[in-house]
């Protein structure tokens, strides 16, 4: 890991942050292609994606829901007992996000309010290239049933002998999936955003997925909601000399395990503690069947800030705004307030972030990249929309047409005034109600 040393009062910069900003311009034109041959020759593009980046011939993208229920009886009962258990608790944890529609009423009897409606449909992607996330359709499947959605959609890329894994269906089975399709990549997006004879169109698109899964994502955004642009998985841990340093070590290693891009961040006082972090990797790595991608992401990703106290230290937390925050420190829950741009934190030395990824219940789909300044945690708001509700009495009328028709003229906008000035009218003149 690289070390970043800062002098008191100095401030860690985002300048000095091993992230790769934007997505890439050659992968913002492959999605983009591969976006408008899907919109323009619907299911015969999505075909020749499927064989050229997966390998396989799909006829029919539709996955049978009848094979949910195999799936069900063929895995592992442990895994569909572990299954449920996380299931309920990501659902216990997002039916307190429920929003509720409300309404106000004034003394002159004018309503407002808040009508909140669940999306028509959710498209979920889940996926599939080198790995199979079953915990990835609960979180991100739950969330959109909680919220009302009728029409959850799930698409992940087929496997290379065809159909999908039975732990991923197994997993939309408890969740709750509507409709299953087996398609991957960008071209599942621009299915899902735009619609093909053989995949009706969604209203939002969730899910992560790798660097065309992103940018299509972002492309689309737009003409289909979307829930965010991810980048590579984060973890930052701040720990100070009360922490274990193989469980620091270990932490960081479950982060760096799932991308080469993935970056770890261990941001403490102790340079002797950082040191001891970094002495555990070896013996660590040598036991890894992930070691390849796990030390190439600690090499060429990780970072180590050496802080000169703990205000400075929080600062830096604050500044790399990480998807995932340990607080292994001396009364953890204590500098909870001073976090102010964090996707997940996880407080403590018992809250391993793993639990967070599987079971605890709040949703792992976390901004990246430093969005954590400005953007949430996927959530049962991201599968619903608020219209406003403005209903008037005459009276209320009365009451607020003159600024109106004050504010429509000073710009110059004749037929707003005209609109509430004739409704005035007519209360003037007794002609209450139409
Ligand atoms: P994926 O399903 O995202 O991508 C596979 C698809 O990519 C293929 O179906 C193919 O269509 C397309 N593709 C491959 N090569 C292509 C090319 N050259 N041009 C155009 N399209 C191409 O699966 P993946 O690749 O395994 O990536 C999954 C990503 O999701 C990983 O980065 C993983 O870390 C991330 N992930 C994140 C979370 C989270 O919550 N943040 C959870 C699970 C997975």
């Amino acid at each position: 890991m690289k070390t970043i040393t800062l002098n008191p009062g100095e401030r860690l910069a985002a300048g000095q942050l091993p992230r790769q900003g934007v997505l890439p311009a050659a992968i913002m034109q492959s999605a983009q292609a591969i976006v408008d041959d899907v919109r323009e020759r619907g299911d015969v593009a999505l075909r020749e994606y499927c064989k050229k980046f997966d390998g396989v011939d799909v006829d029919d993208f539709r996955v049978d829901p009848k094979l949910m229920d195999e799936a069900i009886q063929a895995v592992d009962p442990a895994f569909i007992e572990a299954l449920k258990k996380a299931a309920a608790q990501i659902r216990e944890f997002h039916e307190r996000e429920v929003e509720q529609s409300w309404f106000t009423s004034r003394a002159d009897g004018t309503i407002l309010g808040v009508k909140v409606t669940p999306v028509s449909a959710a498209g979920v992607y889940v996926p599939g290239g080198r790995a199979q996330y079953p915990s990835t359709v609960l979180m991100d499947c739950i969330p959109a049933k909680v919220a009302g959605v009728k029409r959850v959609v799930m698409v992940t890329p087929p496997q290379k002998e065809g159909g999908i894994s039975p732990y991923t269906l197994a997993a939309a089975k408890v969740a709750g999936v509507d409709e299953i399709y087996a398609v991957g990549g960008a071209q599942a997006i621009a299915a899902l955003a735009y619609g093909t004879d053989s995949i009706p169109k969604t209203a939002k698109i969730v899910g992560p997925g790798n660097a065309f899964v992103a940018a299509a994502k972002k492309i689309v955004s737009g003409d289909a909601g979307i829930d965010m642009v991810a980048g590579p998985s984060e973890v930052c841990v701040l720990a100070d000399a009360t922490a274990d340093a193989t469980v620091v070590a270990a932490d960081l290693m479950a982060q760096a395990e799932h991308d080469p891009l993935a970056t770890c961040y261990l941001v403490t006082c102790d340079a002797a503690f950082a040191e001891k972090v970094q002495g555990r990797f070896a013996e660590l790595l040598a036991a890894s069947p992930r070691a390849e991608i796990t030390s190439a992401s600690l090499a060429d990703q990780g970072v180590v800030v050496v802080a000169a106290d703990l205000e400075a230290a929080i600062d830096a937390v604050n500044v790399i705004a990480p998807e995932h925050l340990e607080l292994h420190c001396d009364n953890a829950m204590g500098l909870l307030g001073k976090i102010e741009n964090a996707g997940a934190i996880f407080v403590g030395p018992w809250s391993s972030e793993p639990l967070g990824d599987y079971v605890a219940g709040p949703n792992h789909t976390l901004p990246t990249g430093g969005t954590a300044a400005f953007s949430n945690p996927l959530s049962v708001q991201d599968f619903i929309t608020r219209s406003s509700v403005i209903c008037y009495t005459p009276e209320g009328l009365m009451n607020d047409a003159p600024a109106t028709q004050t504010m429509a003229q000073a710009e110059g906008l004749w037929a707003h005034a005209l609109s509430a000035g004739l409704r005035r009218k007519m209360v003037e003149e007794g002609l209450e109600g139409f």
